[in-house]
């Protein structure tokens, strides 16, 4: 028994799903995972996980899993060795670049991995290919909530942890639905609601279930939440309640942001929104009422033609009545994967090279240039919608993308197949023959988090590390090695031995992480930036100065952008979202035995109303068109929506496809993110039961 104990392996590991950035010990024996046992020394989540961090690791040891390079041959993909794929792939990027220049190709980084190989992968288009197309998946979700945080306080981040959320007398939550998607977070705020008498209002159009425990619930009109907020903060300064001390003290532009506010009177909000009169009172009296305010929000807000604009309409809420800068206030938008804040922080971005310095400034760029020893391009690149549309019109030629299933998640997926027909040369890199693979002229195998070394930092911008439990399986590699070799056999002369040397590079050229090391970050514990040089880090933001020059933030004026029509015959409006069982677009979740057990296939919420005017049961089989594409799928009858509006998961498993058949490519004006939260639809019945 002692030798079989024994083999018995501990090691501490942080979840690969969503922001909340839970750590645990993952039990190994061989490849077997015996269990995931949570520690009390976890910074965030103590003892708790969720159902997807306790159960969602099957698929490391899936039968699917890529083990070998794979080249395409005409319809076929054949195995390769490595050298003949690098080989390949070297050959191929470089006479793109030489006959189309490094602005023809396109780099996709992956919101699921690493810190380090976020930050090479960046180093690997600017410094090796020299280009600034790059991007990340934040550009399908919390983009906009970036940009609203940027024009106001002047860096993108949530405030403070999820300790300071607990503290907050009031947390409003609009568009997000944290008891799925952030579900450790949503235990919290339970426990301080339920245990401290924390107030809870939840602005949604769907009933879930932090809607159904809240002290307030509206539901304004889809796509209409910039003005219900506006129209509460004009209240509160038509009252008198907004916070005079904290506006003058370190707030810019209060004058014309109070002008800009006119038109947002209440009869304005209640014709647009929907919302009654009382209900905007009453929203504006909680707000004045609490000592402390935090505000999170997700894709409900950001992700509509208007969604920087939303997320500005957040923030200036919160400056106006001062709730900033002190525990248990500030804006939160929500982190969807485990990684996403940190391929920003890391730089995966075309404007921003690693801690949000843009790469148009001289200074920033040749700090790069000396310690990179190469010339680095000064032009902002494109984003992935960019991408898209550069490879319709011919100027993209080749992309390299990695852990991002792009082919599912990115709206108007007809669309983005056609363009993906049409590059000249395309790698993806991933743990699973994903759909995007099957576009791919190369495909490289990859090793999950649990088969490499690393660190990810949650939507709290904590930095934990993680740690190898397996061996990578068949030739699967680390993605930072991946990158490394390629960068070789492209003339680069890189020697990381280990993930830990890239973080030391990062942290000696970007100041937000200049403390940041691994001995720092060994163990549990774990560093939130800004993290300075002596190594104190930052939980709470905005103590004493906002991040623009004078040290004061800024209201900035926005109005309404009215949400993208389809036309009459789509008559029903179609809301999407996560679901607690499975993670995106499930490609990691399906293949685990735990959770798909649980939940096989997604689904589509119907209103009470809805069935029985078109005669729907549970489990009926409908098919769902917009102007861009159908699915099929099924239903499930349920109060949690009402009337026309309707909701539909946006994962896909074998037999229904996902969503993004029916999104629209249109996006919000700034940030290019897809609105897909602003779908017509038309339903027909395929089977009624
Ligand atoms: Fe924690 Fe999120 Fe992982 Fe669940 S999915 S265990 S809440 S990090």
């Amino acid at each position: 028994a002692a030798m079989r104990k024994s083999r018995v392996k501990r090691t501490k590991t942080v979840c690969t799903y969503c922001g909340v950035g839970c750590s645990f010990e993952v039990w190994t024996k061989d490849r077997h995972i015996l269990k995931i046992e949570p520690q009390a020394e976890a910074p965030v989540n103590g003892i708790s996980t969720c159902v997807k961090g306790k159960w969602g690791w099957d698929f490391v040891n899936s039968e699917e899993r890529l083990t070998k390079p794979l080249i395409r041959q005409g319809d076929e993909f054949v195995e390769a060795t490595w050298d003949e794929a690098l080989d390949l792939i070297a050959t191929k990027l470089s006479s793109i670049k030489r006959l189309h220049g490094p602005d023809s190709i396109g780099y996709i980084a992956s919101s699921k991995c690493s810190n380090e190989e976020n930050f090479l992968f960046q180093k690997f288009a600017r410094s090796v290919m020299g280009t600034n197309n790059i991007d990340n998946c934040s550009r399908y979700c919390q983009s906009p909530a970036t940009t609203g945080l940027m024009r106001t306080v002047g860096i993108g981040g949530d405030s403070g942890t999820m300790r300071d959320i607990e503290k907050s007398e009031l947390i409003i939550v609009i568009g997000a639905n944290p008891a799925e998607s952030h579900p450790v977070l949503a235990t919290r705020i339970k426990r301080a609601h339920k245990l401290h008498g924390q107030k809870i209002i939840v602005a949604d159009i769907r009933k879930h279930e932090l809607a159904e425990r809240a002290n307030l619930h509206v539901h304004p009109k889809p796509s209409t939440d910039l003005v219900w907020l506006s129209a509460v903060t004009k209240y509160i300064f038509d009252q008198g309640w907004e916070d005079k001390d904290f506006l003058q003290g370190r707030v810019n532009d209060v004058d014309a942001y109070k002008e800009s506010l006119e038109k947002f009177t209440l009869e304005y909000a209640e014709e647009i929104t929907g919302l009654t009169h009382e209900e905007l009172i009453q929203l504006a009296e909680m707000v004045h009422e609490a000592k402390s305010v935090c505000i999170l929000w997700a894709m409900g807000i950001t992700q509509h033609l208007g969604g920087s604009d939303g997320s500005t309409a957040i923030s200036n809420l919160l400056l106006a009545t001062g709730n900033y800068g002190r525990p248990g206030t500030g804006a939160y938008p929500l982190r969807g994967h485990n990684n996403v804040q940190g391929a920003c922080d890391f730089g995966t971005m075309p404007a921003w090279y690693p801690g949000y310095e843009p790469v148009q400034n001289k200074e920033v760029r040749e700090r790069y240039e000396k310690a990179w020893g190469v010339s680095l391009p000064e032009k902002p690149g494109m984003n992935n919608h960019q991408m898209v549309e550069g490879i319709q019109k011919g100027k993209i030629k080749a992309m390299y993308l990695f852990g991002e299933d792009m082919a599912i998640v990115d709206s108007n997926s007809n669309h983005v197949h056609d363009a993906f027909e049409k590059l000249d040369f395309f790698v993806v890199q991933d743990v699973f023959f994903s759909k995007t693979a099957q576009f791919a002229d190369v495909v490289l195998p990859a090793a999950p988090s649990l088969e490499k070394d690393g660190t990810f930092t949650n939507t709290e911008r904590r930095i934990q590390r993680f740690h190898k439990v397996l061996e990578p399986l068949g030739d699967s590699k680390p993605d930072w090695l991946i990158f490394q070799e390629l960068a070789n056999k492209l003339g680069a002369n890189w020697n990381y031995k280990d993930p830990g040397e890239i973080m030391a590079e990062a942290a000696s050229l970007a100041p937000i992480f200049a403390g940041v090391s691994y001995e720092r970050l060994d163990g549990w514990n774990s560093l939130i930036w800004p993290v300075h040089k002596d190594g104190t880090d930052t939980p709470l933001l905005y103590k004493d100065k906002f991040f623009f020059p004078d040290g004061k933030a800024r209201l900035y004026s926005v109005d309404w952008t009215p949400p993208f029509e389809a036309g009459e015959e789509y008559d029903l409006h179609l809301n999407n979202g996560r679901l607690l069982e499975h993670f995106h677009e499930g490609n990691m979740t399906y293949r685990s035995e735990g959770l798909t057990h649980k939940v096989p296939h997604p689904w589509l919420d119907v209103s009470e109303e809805l069935a029985a005017e078109r005669g729907l049961e549970d489990g009926a089989l409908v098919r769902l068109t917009s102007p861009y594409g159908q699915v099929k799928v099924r239903v499930m009858v349920t109060d949690r929506v009402r009337g026309n509006e309707i909701y539909l998961t946006m994962n896909s498993s074998e037999d229904y496809e996902a969503v993004n058949r029916l999104t629209s490519s249109y996006h919000d004006k700034i940030t290019h993110t897809p609105n897909y939260k602003e779908m017509g639809v038309k339903m027909d019945v395929l089977e009624a039961t």
